[in-house]
């Protein structure tokens, strides 16, 4: 469908993943990059692609209209996967700000970009955490009440509700995707499995909030990230698609898992004060995107915890340059200022 792909948040998690499965997955296609480089921005996330022409990362941030306008006309932009984010929900508790700044009016911004120019498609990638807390029973599906809980959900939902609106308001071609926890390669170490995986390999506790019996549901990053090009390829235009992985744990029993597979010692829990507003249980209805994109996840949640686990082990230089802070330094792939 697309030759030439805008992905914002390309140096974060998913967005590094997502990079270098488009490359992989769709030979053809020109990759540009735009991030701001915050904290959750990793240059070291893309290592191997400085040489490879079909990628270009350029420094500059959503909110930014005249950047936004002159990569979008630069590189010939059809179509925009939307992935930058202010996205850890402890951050938001301590400071809301800058989350709508990010990811309410800088998704507006991108979005007026968008459409003054013309896209044949804009894929919102949203969360589960959009849709607020789940009882014990039961799953989200596309049609769920929107009930967001901390200022980062509600944040992405007012992104999502902004990208709907361009769409019935203006026809901008637009699909919101909401998945559930991500997990793989490249997770900063702020978010629960690499900070359990780093914590236990150090030795160090690892805190559980309250009772440790929150639920969520584990989605591998590359099934994540084959829904996303599945969305973009085959989704129907102003459609929301929830991707779920299928993988429902409890976190306690999660990082009981994460000690076993270490051979580290329970012991190593420590309980902390729960979080304000901790949403107790998510689960996806993942029955559209099955019917309509004809996606599932492939990654049983086992295999790929245990291949997670393992990267992280044989990645030390990795998440030790982002402890030490040693990472913001690098300057690998030519930075493209604005
Ligand atoms: P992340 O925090 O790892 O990465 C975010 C990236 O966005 C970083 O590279 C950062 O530098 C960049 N960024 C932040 N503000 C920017 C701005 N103003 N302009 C340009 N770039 C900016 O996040 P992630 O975990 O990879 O999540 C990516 C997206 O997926 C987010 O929109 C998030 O809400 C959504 N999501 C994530 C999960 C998850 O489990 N990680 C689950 C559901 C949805």
């Amino acid at each position: 469908m697309s030759t030439n792909v805008l992905v914002t948040g390309g140096c974060g998690f998913i967005g590094s993943n997502l990079v270098r499965y488009l490359l992989r997955e769709r030979p053809a296609w020109k990759v540009v990059n735009l991030d701001r480089l915050t904290y959750a921005g990793n240059l070291e996330n893309l290592l191997g692609l400085e040489d490879d022409a079909r990628h270009v990362f350029v420094h500059g941030d959503v909110g930014d209209r005249e950047c936004v306008e002159r990569v979008l006309q630069e590189h010939a932009i059809d179509c925009v996967l939307h992935l930058a984010a202010e996205s850890h929900v402890d951050r938001s508790i301590e400071g809301p700000a800058v989350f709508v700044t990010t990811n309410v009016l800088g998704t507006q911004q991108l979005l007026e970009a968008c459409r003054t120019r013309g896209l044949r498609r804009f894929v919102q990638v949203s969360t589960d955490e959009v849709y607020g807390s789940l009882g014990p029973s039961g799953a989200f599906t596309e049609e769920s009440p929107l009930q967001p809980s901390s200022p980062y959900s509600a944040s992405k939902t007012g992104a999502d509700l902004l990208a709907l609106a361009y769409h019935h308001t203006y026809g901008l071609d637009v699909v919101v995707t909401r998945c559930s926890n991500n997990y793989g390669r490249y997770q900063f170490p702020e978010k629960l499995i690499p900070r359990m995986v780093v914590n236990a390999l150090r030795n160090q506790k690892l805190p559980v909030y309250g009772d440790g019996q929150h639920v969520r549901d584990w989605l591998h990053v590359e099934d994540h990230c084959q829904g996303l090009l599945q969305a973009l390829e085959r989704g129907r235009a102003g459609q929301v698609y929830n991707l779920g992985g299928g993988a429902e744990r409890k976190n306690l029993d999660l990082v009981k898992g994460i000690l076993a597979a270490l051979g580290k010692p329970e012991s190593l829990i420590e309980f902390v004060t729960d979080r304000p507003g901790h949403d107790r249980r998510y689960a996806i209805d993942p029955a559209k995107s099955r019917r309509e994109l004809g996606w599932t996840p492939r990654h049983s949640f086992e295999a790929g915890l245990a291949d997670t686990v393992r990267w992280y082990v044989e990645h030390p230089e990795w998440w030790e340059r982002v402890l030490s802070g040693e990472y913001r330094r690098t300057v690998t792939l030519t930075r493209r200022g604005h």
